[in-house]
């Protein structure tokens, strides 16, 4: 195709699916713009914890249902769900427990092994092509464990990934202190994920969306999508909230969980559920690598000079609404792994919301129910990692390259 020849592109939404895309398509010669109903600063993908997990397992795992109903019941734990009589959630809820079944599972995380180390690859090339300064550091992550259950636990969660070929050491009887001393000396080990990476989620999203915007791209942050517009079963763009009509050959639907209430608007399913997450920053007690207290489950990554403190997944509808307890485990999850940690001194009290798909998968490309619109979204936990993957994939699929089998298990249609 020539660069007259590309389709012109409207994308919905600039969290880091949709910036990825406006990236990969304009770097294939389209004219591309972006709509969000902003501000972008605040979503999923600025407060993250930034970690780029390549290998990371779906939500859905064996043995977890056992484990959620245990931290259902802990009024401290990191998963809250709201009580309430809601058929969406029950239907969401039934399929998750199928995703949780062994054979499903290997068929999710063989999925998303390969399209994890692409995207890796995919999120290391734009912040090199585009000189973005956003601590970027191929370091890995640790998966920290201060209890011998925890030890088990983690090791036995280490072998799916293992086996798809991603690289573990384990660091333990003080290998883990003497190279990280910033660790409690009663801290067990950790499993070092050699083969991923971690960024400043803030300084990656307004630098690509800074780079995109010299390189000619229209990124729009007071258009609100209302409806997508069809005509004799194709997508021609967007009806805005405001009024009027954003027209396009193509149309990227990636507006994270609100991504559910558009797609309807076109008569394709997307069901998700929100998992609100929530973070806090305190200064940086000396902690050189993203880190995950899997006891606790409290992500800690270092962000310019400050630690990142974020987690907790509680599905209780969309909105934004932050409850000071679910806040206040941060630093305490953290406090007992990490020396030093000044809670007093505390910043950026944040939530957001995880778009989540019962069987853990993202959806990613076509759909068959109209013609010229594309989907991204339900990436859950790992959007940050396979955010830019999701945008090589997708501004491939708009320019004609035939989509990949590995894609199949995250066909958009697969609930139509
Ligand atoms: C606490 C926490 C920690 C996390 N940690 C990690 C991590 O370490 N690693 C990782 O890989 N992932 C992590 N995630 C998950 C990751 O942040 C998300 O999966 C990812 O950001 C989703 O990106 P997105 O582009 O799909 O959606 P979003 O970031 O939600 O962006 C969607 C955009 O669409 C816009 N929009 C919505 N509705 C409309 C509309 N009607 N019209 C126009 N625009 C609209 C929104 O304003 C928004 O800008 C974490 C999430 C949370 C909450």
């Amino acid at each position: 195709m020539t660069e007259q020849s590309r389709p012109d592109v409207l994308v919905i939404g600039a969290g880091i699916v949709g910036l990825s895309t406006a990236w990969f398509l304009r770097q294939r010669g389209c004219a591309v713009r972006v709509i969000d109903r902003g501000p972008i600063e605040g979503t999923a993908s600025t407060g993250n914890a930034g970690m780029i997990a390549a290998g990371h397992p779906p939500m859905p795992q064996p043995k977890l249902l056992g484990r959620t109903l245990r931290l259902l019941l802990d009024p401290l734990g990191p998963l809250y769900v709201r009580p309430r009589i809601d058929p969406a959630l029950i239907r969401w809820f039934w399929g998750f427990r199928r995703a949780c079944g062994p054979r499903p599972f290997a068929r999710s995380m063989h999925a998303l092994a390969d399209f994890g180390r692409m995207s890796r690859d995919s999120f290391s090339q734009i912040v090199r092509d585009g000189a973005i300064d956003c601590g970027y550091s191929d370091r890995g992550w640790l998966e920290v464990y201060r209890t011998p259950a925890g030890r088990d636990r983690v090791r036995e969660a280490c072998e799916p990934e293992r086996a798809e070929g991603f690289r573990i050491a384990f660091l333990e009887d003080g290998a883990l202190q003497a190279q990280f001393p910033v660790f409690r000396s009663e801290v067990l080990g950790a499993a070092h994920h050699l083969d991923s990476a971690f960024a400043h989620p803030d300084a990656f999203m307004s630098g690509l969306a800074a780079r995109l915007r010299e390189r000619g791209v229209e990124i729009r942050t007071d258009a609100e999508a209302a409806a997508l517009e069809i005509e004799q079963g194709r997508c021609a763009g967007v009806r805005l909230a405001g009024g009027g009509v954003v027209r396009a050959q193509a149309t990227v639907l990636a507006a994270g969980v609100w991504s559910t209430a558009i797609a309807r608007t076109a008569g394709v399913r997307i069901p998700m559920e929100a998992g609100k997450g929530y973070h806090l920053s305190v200064p940086d007690p000396g902690l050189p690598i993203a880190s995950v207290m899997s006891e606790t489950y409290v992500a800690c990554t270092p962000m310019a000079g400050r630690l990142r403190l974020a987690g907790t997944v509680e599905l209780s509808g969309i909105n934004l609404t932050i409850r000071r307890r679910r806040l206040e485990m941060l630093p305490r999850g953290a406090a007992l792994y990490l020396r030093g940690l000044d809670a007093s001194d505390r910043l950026d009290a944040w939530c957001g919301l995880r778009p989540c798909t019962a069987d853990g998968l993202p959806a990613i490309g076509a759909t068959r129910r109209v013609r010229s619109l594309f989907i991204g979204t339900g990436h859950a936990m790992m959007g940050f990692a396979l955010g830019p993957g999701t945008g090589r994939v997708l501004a491939g699929m708009i320019c004609g390259d035939t989509p990949s089998a590995a894609l199949a298990p995250f066909d958009p249609d697969r609930w139509s």
